[in-house]
């Protein structure tokens, strides 16, 4: 039985009763729907629009779902942190089509955190679709946003195996709104685009970033890759594996798209054999993407 319909039975006020049951009937899902979940309400805030229904609190305790888990990705590497977990987190808010300001659950209760105070969060840690690479692979890395999250930990990793032994160069692809308002961890990846770092250039790297909004045109993540396409594929020639992370909403497939180009213009074949090239590549393990909406 849906919590919907458990509120009618215990609805004391005739006009309620009739709302939940028309709500809960086939006739009122459209409505429900627009009521509920495009608008985001939580439990409690149904039972306040409903204030005369009295649910027992045991069935209160049986209907709501338990809270769900938040993935977050590692970001970073625990040779530069030992006994240390990173995570870079974007607190989500938006509107509701009636104009309700809703901010996520998980993201908002972090970011209101008093960093001075410590506090114990449960944490579950598992294998994500990321796999650790190897310091002799070379990597081509994508991720606008917190998509920069895993990418952070993978570049500190590998600028303290560089101090030990050689490393494969890494490009890595970023991309924020505004250089002043969210160009996260930009000193990190300037300090190690200079002097023969990780992402220089002259260790065959690099690190080109994309302000989307800081000039009339939109500049995003592709656009950057395509400026490098030579030096993209250069690095797919010596074997790299490519990364991307993110928003799961387009940018995963723009990415592709843009990589089917560069293989196409690079390498001197047609749109659909870069396809049929980067989907090997893919079956091969060496195309992982991460993206969540
Ligand atoms: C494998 C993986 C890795 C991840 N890594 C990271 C990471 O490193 N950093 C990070 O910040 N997040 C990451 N996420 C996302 C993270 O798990 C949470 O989804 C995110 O932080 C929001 O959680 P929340 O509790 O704040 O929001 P919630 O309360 O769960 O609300 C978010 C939900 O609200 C809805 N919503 C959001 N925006 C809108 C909108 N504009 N219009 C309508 N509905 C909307 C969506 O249904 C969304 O699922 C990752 C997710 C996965 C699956």
């Amino acid at each position: 039985m849906d919590f919907i319909q458990v509120m009618s039975y215990f609805a004391k006020a005739q006009h309620e009763r009739e709302r939940l049951q028309y709500f809960a009937s086939p006739e009122g899902r459209e409505d429900l729907y627009q009521y509920n979940q495009k608008e985001r309400r939580t439990v409690l805030e149904v039972l306040q629009d409903f204030p005369s229904v009295q649910m027992p609190f045991e069935w209160l305790v049986q209907l709501v779902p338990p809270m769900k888990t938040r993935a977050f990705s590692v970001s970073s590497s625990l040779l530069a942190h030992p006994n240390q977990v990173h995570l870079t987190v974007s607190v989500v808010s938006w509107m509701t089509p009636y104009k309700r300001k809703r901010n996520g659950l998980c993201s908002t209760w972090l970011a209101g955190l008093d960093p001075q105070l410590s506090i114990y969060i449960p944490a579950w840690f598992h294998e994500g679709s990321l796999p650790r690479p190897p310091p002799s692979l070379p990597l081509i890395l994508v991720g606008p946003g917190t998509g920069c999250a895993p990418f952070r930990g993978f570049v500190e990793e590998r600028a303290i195996q560089s101090l030990s032994g050689p490393t494969a160069p890494i490009i890595f692809f970023f991309g924020c709104r505004n250089e002043e308002s969210d160009y996260l961890y930009k000193e990190l990846w300037l300090h190690h685009s200079q002097n023969e770092g990780v992402l220089s250039e002259a260790k065959g790297g690099g690190f080109y970033v994309a302000f989307s909004r800081d000039q009339p045109q939109k500049v995003y993540v592709q656009h950057k890759m395509l400026e490098q396409s030579q030096r993209i594929w250069n690095l797919l020639v010596a074997k790299a594996s490519i990364y991307v992370a993110g928003s799961s909403t387009k940018m995963p497939s723009d990415v592709w798209s843009t990589f089917e180009e560069i293989v196409s213009r690079e390498g001197g074949i047609s749109r659909d054999f870069a396809a049929i090239w980067l989907k090997a590549l893919n079956r091969e393990g060496k195309y992982h993407v991460e993206a969540w909406s």
